[in-house]
């Protein structure tokens, strides 16, 4: 079911008020849509906190139409900039990225061309160069840095922020600290109410699952597999007196980005692999701490303020799960990877899609059919 789908305008609850959720339920707020936004705790403090939160598409080159939609992504921040202001959530400074070994540095320069072919902006700078950007940063003296000019980082807890306020200002109902614990369906299968963990029962015709890691437990509870992948990270945010560097950057161990005026967000893949492994979280955070200090050495006085695990909510084929149901009719998804750069483009047409009934042909390869319902689901 779909609000334009000829029957009267239906409720929409949004369970799950993360970057994806709060840009679902702006979008339809902003289009009239009775909404109500459900969180198990407070908006914008699930993974969208804790993530490295770089707005990208040069990472996504594995499939064609998922680097269209990263693309449509970065323009979908742009104009969301300008529609709701860009103070404090929205930094596009660029991205610096280098390698230290010959086969690192070729892979680099390879990945900047097929880019380059696909029309994203990207320049090939030197390390001189480089460093009159980013003057705090230590790199080897001949190494090729790739700079993407039209990358940028996102604070998501202020974007969120930013995005439910406006939802809330439109009409919008939230329920935060409340988890949705059933969605009960009528006997043609379709949503018709949630049941809230404080006992609440709430009537909608339409429910958006942008619960992130938690998902497919959402999935369950109208009867369907979304089957998901397990990818946890370990993100540490460091706090220091000023910030030495100015933009989102990717060393060959390290990922470092500024987090506003006293704090810089560290990751890194090579210390995520440590999780499994049974290290203790201080220690993660300690390696992560000790590999930025050798890139900026002017993290030396910094110290480690807040470390977290977080799962990456990410399908079992590693792209995203958007749109409707259709066996399960009034249920959609709203479930991705790369959800900071993703945020703003898969709510605007998910969003579309509940008002409208139409299927963006953008989302064609991204439709959660393709991970079909067991038989005898309800
Ligand atoms: C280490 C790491 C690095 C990353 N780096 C990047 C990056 O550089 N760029 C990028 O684009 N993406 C990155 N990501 C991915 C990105 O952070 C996520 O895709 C995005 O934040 C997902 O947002 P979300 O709204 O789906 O989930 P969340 O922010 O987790 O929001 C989901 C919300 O649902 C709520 N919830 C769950 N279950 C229920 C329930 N039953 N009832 C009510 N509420 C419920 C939770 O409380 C939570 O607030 C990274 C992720 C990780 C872990």
């Amino acid at each position: 079911m779909s609000i334009g789908s000829g029957r009267r305008p239906g409720r929409v609850a949004v369970i799950g008020v993360g970057v994806l959720g709060a840009s679902v339920a702006w979008n339809l707020s902003r289009q009239g849509a009775d909404v109500v936004l459900i969180d198990a705790r407070r908006p914008g403090e699930g993974v969208t906190n804790w993530s490295f939160a770089w707005v990208n598409a040069s990472n996504k080159t594995v499939r064609k139409s998922y680097f269209d939609l990263n693309v449509a992504g970065m323009a979908a921040h742009r104009e969301l900039a300008t529609a709701i202001g860009p103070d404090s959530w929205w930094y596009p400074s660029g991205h610096l990225r280098w390698a230290d070994d010959p086969a690192g540095a070729t892979q680099l320069l390879e990945r900047a061309e097929l880019l380059a072919n696909w029309g994203y902006r990207v320049e090939v700078l030197t390390a001189a160069e480089a460093r009159r950007l980013e003057p705090a940063l230590v790199m080897p003296g001949e190494v090729p840095v790739v700079l993407y000019p039209d990358e940028a980082w996102v604070h998501g807890r202020h974007l969120v922020g930013r995005l439910v306020g406006q939802a809330v200002a439109a009409g919008a109902g939230l329920r935060p600290g409340c988890a949705v614990c059933d969605i009960g369906t009528g006997s043609d299968g379709g949503v018709r109410t949630v049941v809230l963990s404080d006992g609440t029962r709430l009537d909608v015709d339409i429910v958006v699952n942008a619960a992130g890691p938690s998902a497919s437990e959402v999935a369950a509870l109208v009867a369907r597999q979304l089957p998901m992948r397990r990818e946890p990270g370990v993100v540490t945010r460091v706090g220091c007196v000023q910030v030495p560097i100015d933009r989102v950057m990717h060393a060959p161990r390290i990922e470092i980005r500024p987090d506003g005026d006293a704090s810089v967000v560290l990751h890194s893949r090579e210390i995520d692999a440590l999780i499994d492994a049974g290290e203790e979280v201080s220690e993660l955070a300690r390696m992560l701490h000790e590999l930025a200090r050798n890139v900026v050495p002017a993290l030396g006085d910094s110290h480690i303020a807040e470390t977290r695990v977080a799962h990456r909510p990410i399908p079992a084929d590693g792209f995203p799960s958007v749109g409707a149901v259709p066996s399960v009719p009034g249920y959609y998804e709203a479930v991705s990877h790369s959800g900071i750069t993703l945020g703003p483009v898969i709510g605007r047409l998910l969003a579309a899609e509940i008002v409208s009934g139409k299927r963006d042909a953008m989302l064609a390869d991204f439709r959660p059919e393709r991970f079909a319902m067991p038989t005898g689901g309800r």
